[in-house]
Protein backbone atom coordinates (compact mmCIF):
# COMPACT_ATOMS: atom_id res chain seq x y z
CA UNK A 1 0.00 0.00 0.00
CA UNK A 2 1.95 3.29 -1.29
CA UNK A 3 2.26 6.66 1.18
CA UNK A 4 0.70 9.42 -0.10
CA UNK A 5 1.96 12.79 1.11
CA UNK A 6 -0.26 15.75 1.16
CA UNK A 7 -0.28 19.15 2.45
CA UNK A 8 -3.23 21.32 3.65
CA UNK A 9 -3.64 24.60 2.02
CA UNK A 10 -5.87 26.12 4.86
CA UNK A 11 -3.42 25.13 7.59
CA UNK A 12 -0.84 24.57 5.86
CA UNK A 13 -0.26 21.09 7.69
CA UNK A 14 1.53 18.58 6.15
CA UNK A 15 1.05 14.71 6.71
CA UNK A 16 0.76 10.98 5.22
CA UNK A 17 -1.42 8.94 3.97
CA UNK A 18 -1.79 5.27 3.20
CA UNK A 19 -4.30 4.74 0.92
CA UNK A 20 -5.00 1.87 -1.53
CA UNK A 21 -4.14 2.65 -5.34
CA UNK A 22 -7.61 3.54 -6.10
CA UNK A 23 -8.64 5.79 -3.45
CA UNK A 24 -8.09 9.83 -4.33
CA UNK A 25 -7.54 12.70 -2.18
CA UNK A 26 -11.02 12.81 -1.95
CA UNK A 27 -11.26 10.39 0.63
CA UNK A 28 -8.57 12.33 2.79
CA UNK A 29 -9.47 15.23 5.10
CA UNK A 30 -6.88 17.24 7.04
CA UNK A 31 -6.16 15.73 10.56
CA UNK A 32 -5.21 19.12 11.86
CA UNK A 33 -8.48 20.88 10.51
CA UNK A 34 -10.62 18.63 9.15
CA UNK A 35 -10.57 20.21 5.42
CA UNK A 36 -11.41 17.53 3.37
CA UNK A 37 -9.28 17.22 -0.23
CA UNK A 38 -6.17 18.10 0.53
CA UNK A 39 -3.46 18.78 -1.82
CA UNK A 40 -1.37 16.04 -2.83
CA UNK A 41 2.16 16.24 -2.64
CA UNK A 42 4.55 14.28 -4.70
CA UNK A 43 5.95 11.44 -2.40
CA UNK A 44 9.46 11.20 -0.97
CA UNK A 45 10.18 8.09 -2.64
CA UNK A 46 10.11 10.20 -6.18
CA UNK A 47 11.70 13.47 -5.08
CA UNK A 48 14.40 11.49 -3.53
CA UNK A 49 15.86 9.95 -6.64
CA UNK A 50 16.58 13.89 -8.05
CA UNK A 51 19.94 15.01 -7.80
CA UNK A 52 21.84 11.80 -8.00
CA UNK A 53 22.76 10.97 -11.35
CA UNK A 54 20.94 7.86 -11.82
CA UNK A 55 23.93 5.55 -12.68
CA UNK A 56 22.80 3.00 -10.45
CA UNK A 57 19.63 2.19 -12.02
CA UNK A 58 20.39 0.04 -15.03
CA UNK A 59 24.12 -0.42 -14.78
CA UNK A 60 23.46 -3.70 -13.21
CA UNK A 61 24.41 -4.54 -9.71
CA UNK A 62 24.29 -7.74 -8.51
CA UNK A 63 21.29 -9.07 -9.51
CA UNK A 64 22.48 -9.77 -13.12
CA UNK A 65 20.83 -7.22 -14.45
CA UNK A 66 17.81 -9.43 -16.04
CA UNK A 67 15.09 -7.67 -15.21
CA UNK A 68 12.79 -10.48 -13.77
CA UNK A 69 9.74 -9.51 -12.49
CA UNK A 70 8.80 -12.46 -10.79
ZN1 LIG B 1 -5.65 21.65 7.73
Amino acid sequence: MPLYEYRCPDCSHHFEVLQSLGQGADDVTCPSCGRPAPEKQLSTFSSSSSGDGGASLGAGGGCGGGGGFT
